[in-house]
């Protein structure tokens, strides 16, 4: 026989507190009764004796000592029978509440209870006690409820004569001796150990153990169960049940909101069998609402709850939803669960708890998902808008937007001028679309995978964006698109997009605008005084410089300095350059850009004044910036004074068969050398310019992309010195710079010894390194990314978070290897990765000294750096 005298524990035991022996409830309730809330006594059966009694049985377990516990819990007091896993969602066995009610002790309850009460508390125990111990069906003993309300000719129990309930007691004991055989025990003790024995061997039961497994829990979970002093809201005078919530869902501002049931139990204020009253008055009055509310008809158990309120969140650390029940005026706290929170609310709460003492700053960061910060940034779409789904892609670019749908770019543009909102649904994007996705609220293409160029854009501008809907037709003649269910939809039709989610959906949606609250800015300072790592921006133009100071980033970690060349002023000039037969001609196209370019430089510079700004030289494939269309290069040769079909014959000699492991990058460099002179001088140039102006010296960093051999480094820096060397002797100033290279192909990631002894900073483009090293193509991925991560291929999209294991071990060994070369290199990522929280994790990790991304997603990166230093 196991001894039980030491094993079941008094809740204001401090050993009770621990989840590990009492479960969740049962702690919880615990450290409540002990920091004084008014929480009813009651005992703890721990895990171990549970797990014995659904064994052995409870009078094998539980004998002798049991009653001696319970003795403490005061003579002739009805109990209840909770159950306590160790996480909530685990489940567990119904409560069975009111346990000790006989037909020897009702005349004495009702003395004190009322009569009413006393035959309701009655019959709902043999309702629970039947259901949960005997294995009568609920719903038989409902029906009987029902067949009494019928014959009563009235609606709910409140109006039952005391005659009526006698009689529904009557029913209730004669069915459960037809059902079970025998009468309704009539022994508290045995009651309550029956109880306490079918909860234990209720949760052995194969169904019970493969529900929660199904949610995570162990195959050898434990149960505690909890037997507790019933608070009864079935009581004379002033009593109920009700639940009450110290903040609001919605923004987490601090206020007293809730319902209340009068002459009711357990969560009978939540069922909708009567209407609940409002707990605070303010509420009741903003709501129009007539009658009292609680704390005008029970101002002090109100009191009491509002400082229930105050402890719990205290000396919880959190803010909890409260379960409650007064008894004749009196107050008494049944359970506690963390507060419901909106993304936004969940911000405040935790500053708010700060301030009052109740957490640290460290835990306020570590409770907050940084992911979560999108919804203070973007606006999302109302959680209680009814959504039409019309196709599923990936969430590339977080928030949404509503607006007709344009299938070109032009059309985004004149609708924007007209004011009118636009969703630009391509295939996928180009360079070229880029005006249209200025223009457009949100975006949503075919293709696409979380690194393709829509992805990238659409991040770095802050709109809404799915890509990967592969799930959609477009026919861009007839200006149709059409979805999996056969709808179709025109130019014009208005839809949403759902970048958070990765949804389009037919129709405009219910938002709720972004708001940076105060809140906001206060988590995200303490952030920053905790982080290690800098997180700089991915920002290509003046406009995104603003951007991201406006975020306030420690600078810009990639300009991908060939967006500045899409501009409609420069593109033709950008095409004359490409397209020029002779150095001598691509020079005279070079010369027209530079100032171009050094404008830039300067506005750049100025904008981030202070702060490090990383310039990468051009390096997408030269064919990217070419017209396609035939009108385009009827323009363009018009432009020229050159024959149509020589600028055709020109764009073929320039294709290749994979560009993006063509003509790209160094690579140009090594063969035309004179554009990354044209970019060197651009940014020399305009460094003397601002530097004539500004009080801190730019010391700009440029940044050689997709090199894998040292040799093209040093290729690259001589020119680059000699730039500069000739822009000193024309000008007679001296020029400080750093050059660094972008490790991004796996060759130069095993090779970063080599390179980082010509290069002061080496930062990883893990879009191109994951696509090098998984052979991944990032712009097609979309089509089979969903069937690689559903079927577990992938444990998530590789371009979206940093596959630790295999693109992770190539940064491992190109940082050692690069430290060790040189010691002094500094190191970063700039990769879509460097918004995703487990990589910058992984970062921290490495000692990288900053990450980089794009704006928007700075704020997550700020907090998940700082995360990752605690
Ligand atoms: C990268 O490859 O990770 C990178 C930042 O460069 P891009 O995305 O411009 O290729
Ligand atoms: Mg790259």
């Amino acid at each position: 026989m196991t001894e039980s005298a030491d094993r079941t524990l008094n809740l204001r035991d401090p050993a009770s507190c621990d989840p590990e022996v009492s479960g969740e409830r049962g702690a919880r309730l615990a450290r409540m009764a002990q920091l004084g809330v008014p929480v009813p006594r009651g005992v703890v059966l721990p895990f171990d004796l549970v797990a014995d009694m659904g064994r052995h049985g409870a009078n094998t377990v539980l004998e002798p000592h049991l009653s001696r516990a319970l003795d403490s819990l005061g003579a002739d007091t009805l109990l209840a029978v909770r159950s306590s896993p160790l996480q909530r969602d685990w489940g567990g066995p119904q409560a069975i509440l009111n346990i000790g009610i006989t037909d020897a002790n009702l005349p004495a309850l009702a003395a004190r209870v009322g009569q009413r009460q006393a035959l309701d508390l009655y019959r709902r125990l043999i309702q629970s006690w039947g259901a949960g111990v005997a294995g009568i069906d609920a719903e038989d003993l409902e029906n009987i409820l029902y067949d009494r309300l019928k014959l009563a000719g009235v609606e709910s129990e409140e109006a039952l004569s005391v005659g009526d309930l006698k009689v529904l007691l009557d029913d209730y004991r004669a069915f459960y001796l037809e059902e079970v055989g025998q009468p309704f025990p009539q022994d508290p003790a045995t009651q309550l150990k029956a109880a306490l024995e079918a909860a234990a061997k209720g949760w052995n039961r194969p169904s019970a153990k493969l529900l929660r497994q199904a949610k995570g829990a162990p195959a050898d979970a434990g149960l505690a169960l909890i037997a507790q002093r019933m608070a009864l809201g079935l009581c004379s005078g002033n009593s109920g049940a009700g639940i009450a919530h110290f903040i609001e869902e919605k923004t987490g501002r601090p206020g007293l909101n809730g319902r209340y049931l009068a002459q009711a139990q357990g969560l009978d204020a939540m069922m909708g069998l009567r209407t609940p009253v409002l707990l605070c008055r303010a509420e009741r009055e903003a709501l129009g609402i007539s009658g009292q509310s609680l704390e005008e008809s029970c101002p002090l158990a109100t009191e009491a709850l509002q400082m229930a309120g105050r402890l719990v969140a205290h000396g919880l650390g959190d803010v909890f939803d409260v379960q409650f029940t007064i008894e004749s005026g009196v107050l008494h706290v049944l359970d506690a669960v963390p507060a419901r929170r909106s993304a936004r609310a969940a911000v405040r709460v935790v500053v708010d708890l700060v301030e009052q003492g109740a957490i640290t700053r460290e835990q306020a960061l570590l409770r907050i998902d940084p992911r979560s910060l999108n919804e203070h940034l973007h606006p999302q779409i109302d959680p209680s808008h009814r959504r039409d789904p019309i196709g599923r892609g990936l969430a590339a670019s977080p928030g949404a937007a509503s607006g007709r749908i344009v299938f070109s770019p032009e059309a985004a543009m004149s609708l924007a001028a007209q004011e009118v909102e636009t969703i630009l649904v391509r295939v996928e994007t180009s360079p070229e679309d880029i005006r249209g996705m200025h223009a457009a609220s949100g975006l949503l293409t075919v293709r696409g995978g979380m690194t393709s160029h829509a992805a990238v854009i659409a991040r770095g501008l802050g709109l809404p964006c799915v890509v990967g809907v592969t799930d959609i037709r477009l026919d861009m003649k007839a200006g149709t698109l059409r979805c999996a269910d056969g709808r179709m939809f025109h130019e014009g039709d208005i839809i949403t997009v759902d970048g958070s989610r990765g949804e389009a959906l037919a129709g405009a949606a219910e938002m709720i605008q972004p708001e940076i609250s105060g809140a906001f800015g206060t988590l995200m300072g303490w952030a920053d005084a905790t982080r290690r790592m800098r997180v700089r921006a991915n920002a290509d133009t003046p406009q995104d410089a603003r951007t991201a100071r406006a975020f306030e980033v420690d600078g810009i970690g990639l300009c991908r300095t060939e967006q500045m060349f899409f501009d409609e002023a420069r593109i033709n000039v950008m095409r004359e350059m490409i397209l020029a037969e002779t150095v001598e001609e691509r020079r005279g196209a070079l010369d027209r850009l530079l100032p171009m370019q050094r404008g830039d430089f300067v506005e750049l510079f100025e904008i981030m004044a202070g702060l490090q700004v990383t310039i990468r030289l051009l390096d997408p494939p030269l064919h990217e910036f070419l017209p396609h269309s035939r009108d385009e290069m009827r323009e363009l040769a018009e432009q020229m004074d050159l024959p149509v079909s020589h600028i055709i014959h020109r764009a073929e000699q320039l294709q290749e068969f994979n560009p993006m492991l063509g003509m790209r990058g160094v690579r140009l460099a090594v063969t035309m050398p004179e554009i990354y002179e044209m970019q060197a001088r651009a940014i020399f140039e305009a460094v003397l310019e601002v530097n004539s102006r500004a009080e801190a010296p730019v010391i700009p960093e440029i940044m050689i992309p997709l090199v894998s051999a040292a040799r093209e480094v040093e290729l690259v820096k001589a020119r680059i010195e000699a730039v500069a060397r000739d822009v000193e002797r024309e000008t007679g100033a001296r020029l400080e710079y750093r050059l660094g290279v972008m490790v991004e192909t796996p060759r130069a990631a095993l090779r970063a010894g080599d390179l980082a002894r010509t290069a002061s900073f080496m930062s990883f483009g893990t879009n191109d390194l994951t696509q090098m090293t998984y052979g991944l193509s990032r712009d097609d991925a979309g089509r089979f990314m969903r069937d690689y991560v559903n079927q577990g291929v992938y444990p998530e999209d590789p371009f979206h978070a940093l596959d630790l294991e295999g693109v992770g071990e190539l940064l491992l060994i190109a940082s050692r290897r690069g430290r060790k070369a040189n010691p002094d290199v500094v190191l970063g990522i700039c990769g879509e990765h460097a918004g995703d929280p487990a990589s910058v994790r992984f970062c921290e990790l490495l000692g990288f000294d900053y990450v980089s991304c794009s704006p928007y997603r700075t704020p997550i990166a700020r907090l998940a750096a700082a995360q990752a230093a605690l």
